[in-house]
């Protein structure tokens, strides 16, 4: 959001018939911004939350606050601004994830919960990464967020998702990341570069505005062979369930909108 150009870019996209999609931090959503992004025709937006409370591990926490909450509720009617919420599931926040899943029930929220990828270029920095020493809190986070999901919880990530974190852990080679190349998926920085993939907090130096249909497709298929060697360390949540889905496309039906609907 911190972008000069986002509300006109939001506009212009809009006008254009492209679907647009922002993951905030929320430090900059109010009454105004928020009012904004709606008028400009955003169709989604992701806020990252971790955590109820500044002093715990993260100070994202925004859609805590009842007020900034009503104001994307009363967006998404006005505006079909769709609200969503993510967040990162590490070695020390079980009691957070509690939290998270009782607002994002409570608030008919939509919420994506991705185990913590390590940083592509500190790969041996483990500190709150799962490890294979960590079966049994992993036993106990899986059991509650799937039992939770069973309930109605409209958590969006697909069962195996969860499942599957052991096989991760194990480094096995499981699935197929198409998130970068996914058609019509394009991620822009705040300096209005692109970027190949959120995971990468890289920049590759194209602007999103000289970008024409026959770049597009091109640079997409230069993103190929890098995902090849990236996806032994990365589990994102958003890759995966953007493969997993691609696949069943009924499950993204049940387990997306019969919840929020
Ligand atoms: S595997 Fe996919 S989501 Fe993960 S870093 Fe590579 S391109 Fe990004």
């Amino acid at each position: 959001m911190l972008w000069e150009h986002l509300y006109d870019a939001i506009t212009l996209c809009s006008k254009h018939r492209i679907l647009t999609d922002i993951t905030t931090n929320g430090t900059l959503l109010n009454e105004e911004t928020i009012s904004k992004l709606g008028s400009a025709g955003l169709n989604c937006l992701n806020v990252s939350v971790d955590t109820r409370d500044n002093f715990s591990i993260s100070n994202k926490n925004v859609l805590f606050d009842e007020n900034i909450m009503q104001l994307l509720k009363s967006a998404e009617m006005k505006y079909g601004m769709k609200l969503r919420m993510n967040s990162v599931i590490s070695n020390n926040n079980f009691d957070d994830i509690k939290l998270l899943l009782e607002l994002s029930n409570e608030s008919k929220t939509p919420l994506s919960l991705g185990f913590v990828v390590p940083d592509m270029n500190i790969v041996d920095n483990k500190d709150i990464y799962f490890s294979e020493k960590d079966h049994e809190l992993l036993g106990k986070l899986i059991s509650y967020i799937l039992a939770k999901k069973k309930d109605g919880y409209p958590i969006i990530d697909p069962d195996s998702y969860f499942e599957n974190v052991y096989r991760f852990i194990r480094n096995e080679s499981f699935w197929k990341c198409n998130y970068p190349t996914k058609y019509g998926w394009i991620n822009v920085i705040a300096n209005g570069a692109i970027r190949s993939c959120t995971k990468k907090m890289d920049d590759t130096g194209i602007e999103f505005l000289s970008l024409t249909s026959k770049s597009i497709k091109s640079y997409k298929r230069s993103l190929e062979n890098p995902i090849e060697k990236c996806n032994p360390y990365c589990y994102s949540n958003c890759a995966y369930d953007s493969a997993y889905y691609k696949k069943n496309k009924i499950a993204f039906v049940l387990d997306n909108f019969s919840k929020t609907f």
